[in-house]
């Protein structure tokens, strides 16, 4: 797949290799402690599942990363940028990191097309003949070249869930944040989005992903995090956290879902 550099400036130089850096993370909402201490690093290319009971905080945490959620304590680094630094442009940070959720989130009264295209040609001022060109080619990858100019409600949630795929990788981004992205789906459509996030591993895209799919988790990634009550409690590869879980809690929550 070619994946041409965007012109923001990259993350990580070739030294280093921690491309996200969480230290003591907390976040609260009023005076409830979401986050209460999360320390965590993610390798360039590495792919990380991140499980975990409902409430425990899991989205919370990939809302921080992309700057949705403002830090109370502690910093989260993508590369050189500190999201915890008042003066960061997030809008910069968010050109890095591309991010799917549950809900699909597409714009209804756009064309497959035109939800693709929107951020590169309002964002990194392309032409609209070089978004649409690229947006084609993203497409493709997806598997959904003939979708271009449908309407999103004439799509399955398997297919909107591909397009909004295509739409993050639409901005280059070296991070790409899944939060739940195959639970609002119908079961036989589980399979084609996972088949998309796996040949985005297989491509060495940094991922973290959010999910109740143990058996995808177990295969595809580098390391597992478990999180629970607001702490990573375990954190480690995946033969270990399902095969050898130390905690009590894991242990409990593996009950219950495996
Ligand atoms: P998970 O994704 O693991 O199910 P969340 O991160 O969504 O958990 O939520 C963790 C806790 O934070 C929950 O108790 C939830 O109600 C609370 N929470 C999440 N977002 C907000 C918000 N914007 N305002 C207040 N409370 C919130
Ligand atoms: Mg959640």
């Amino acid at each position: 797949m070619a994946n041409p550099k965007t012109s923001t400036i990259p993350l990580v130089s070739d030294d280093e290799t921690n491309v996200i850096r969480i230290e003591d993370l907390r976040k609260s909402f009023g005076d409830h402690e979401v986050l209460r201490g999360v320390n965590a690093n993610v390798k360039t290319g590495e792919v990380v599942c991140v499980i975990g009971p409902s409430g425990s905080g899991k989205s919370t945490l990939l809302r921080c990363i992309n700057g949705l959620e403002s830090i109370t304590s502690g910093n989260i680094w993508l590369g050189g940028f500190n999201l915890s630094d008042e003066k960061v442009d997030l809008n910069e940070v968010r050109k890095h990191v591309g991010m799917v959720f549950q809900h699909f989130n597409l714009f209804p009264n756009m064309t497959v097309a035109e939800n693709i295209t929107l951020a590169p040609t309002q964002v990194k001022k392309y032409s609209q003949d070089r978004a649409r060109t690229e947006a084609l080619e993203l497409l493709r990858r997806v598997g959904l070249e003939e979708k271009a100019d449908a309407r999103p409600a004439s799509l399955s949630g398997g297919q909107k869930q591909r397009v909004a795929i295509a739409r993050a990788l639409a901005m280059n981004p070296e991070i790409m944040l899944f939060d739940e992205a195959t639970s609002a789906l119908d079961p036989e459509m589980v399979g084609e989005v996972l088949g998309v996030i796996r040949s985005l591993a297989d491509e060495g895209m940094t991922m973290v992903l959010v999910t109740h799919e143990m058996g995808f988790a177990r295969e595809v990634a580098d390391r597992v995090a478990f999180i629970d009550a607001g702490v990573i409690q375990e954190y480690g590869p995946p033969e270990q956290i399902f095969s050898n879980p130390t905690s009590d809690r894991l242990k409990d929550f593996l009950s219950k879902v495996l």
